[in-house]
């Protein structure tokens, strides 16, 4: 299988790259390095890997062809990332989705993955989220830039199959852990772990009453493939994620004991519309993926721990 990566340079795109290169597959990663990082894919060399260092907004796959599987995965994803490129991410998510919606038109690609994200559901006023909730989000606030050029990309995917009949398929993933992480990408998992492992001030934003519901990246891996390979589910939009829901408080205690840290856990000012909840209902993926995920939090943030421990000392 031919295998096109977008974003592969990335935290999950190098974890996908791995899984569709132990495959056999020949693997096409396209990646600016914007937020990603040639060394998540170093320990992949082989001669099935071909990287390609394009801006997906200005490239337009027009010279590859054959391509059985795609997975559209090139933005920003951490707040911190998306509100210092916010004209990178809307593009990326914009432009980068209407060249792949157009190589997949022309047949040089027969079916494509969009990496949607449970933000579209912005800060949700339905518990747990389902796919038919359209969501409560800010159209013009600091993390716009990403919630609606992620909508922007959903609409411009869901119009190539009402349209076309496209093959594409959309996951809404929510926030997902791992090694490959960015030690200073900003999210909560690396923050937190990278924190207590210095023994620095754990930074809460907020009072931590606000709830997330973290996936590790082998589940999601699995989650994607299966979105992927599975037969008929062109038009399909699919929660991936893990619905065990904690606070942001309960996370940082558990990092802070599970790495015997000194750090003191500390309260700094909230950003914007920074959702108050977050879980998936992955009904839907359960029945059409026959889905759901493996890895505890306490086994996931174990493997994550070890990353770091390995990168900062
Ligand atoms: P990441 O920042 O680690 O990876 C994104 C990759 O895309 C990077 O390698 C970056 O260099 C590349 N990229 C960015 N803009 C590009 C452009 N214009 N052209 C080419 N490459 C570009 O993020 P991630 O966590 O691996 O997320 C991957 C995808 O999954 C993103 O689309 C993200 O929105 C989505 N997603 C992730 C999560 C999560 O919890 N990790 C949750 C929801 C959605
Ligand atoms: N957060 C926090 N401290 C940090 C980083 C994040 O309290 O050092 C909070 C953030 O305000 C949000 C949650 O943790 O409520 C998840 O943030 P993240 O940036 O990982 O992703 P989000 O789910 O907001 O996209």
């Amino acid at each position: 299988m031919k295998i096109l990566i977008t974003g592969g340079a990335g935290f999950i795109g190098s974890h996908l790259s791995k899984f569709h290169l132990s495959k056999g597959d020949e693997v096409l990663v396209v990646d600016n390095f914007l937020t990603g990082n040639q060394d998540n894919l170093g320990h992949l060399a082989s001669q099935n890997l071909k990287i390609i260092n394009r801006d997906v907004s200005k490239y337009d796959f027009m010279d590859l062809s054959d391509i059985d599987y795609a997975y559209s995965l090139a933005s920003p994803a951490s707040p911190v990332q998306y509100k210092k490129y916010p004209i990178e991410t809307m593009l990326a998510n914009s432009q980068g989705t209407f060249h792949l919606m157009e190589a997949l038109k022309q047949n040089k690609i027969k079916r494509v993955v969009i990496a949607s994200t449970s933000e579209v559901y912005g800060d949700p006023l339905e518990h747990p989220q389902v796919e038919t909730y359209f969501g409560n989000v800010n159209p013009a606030g600091e993390r716009s830039c990403y919630d609606e050029s992620k909508r922007f990309s959903e609409a411009m995917g869901m119009t190539y199959f009402m349209k076309y009949k496209a093959d594409i398929r959309i996951a809404r993933i929510f926030n997902t852990y791992g090694p490959n992480m960015e030690l200073n990408d900003g999210r909560v998992v690396s923050n937190f772990i990278t924190q207590a492992l210095q023994n620095k001030d754990i930074t809460i934003y907020g009072n931590g009453k606000q709830t997330r519901s973290f996936c590790y990246v082998s589940d999601l891996v699995e989650g994607l493939s299966l979105l992927q390979e599975t037969d008929g589910l062109s038009g399909e939009i699919i929660n991936l994620g893990n619905p065990t829901e904690k606070t942001v408080f309960e996370l940082a205690t558990i990092i802070k004991k599970m790495v015997l840290s000194n750090s003191e856990i500390i309260f700094k000012e909230i950003g914007a519309d920074d959702p108050k909840k977050r879980r998936p209902d992955i009904t839907k993926a359960v029945n059409l993926l026959k889905w759901e995920p493996k890895v505890s939090l306490e086994d996931g943030l174990n493997k994550t721990i070890d990353y770091f421990r390995s990168k900062i000392v």
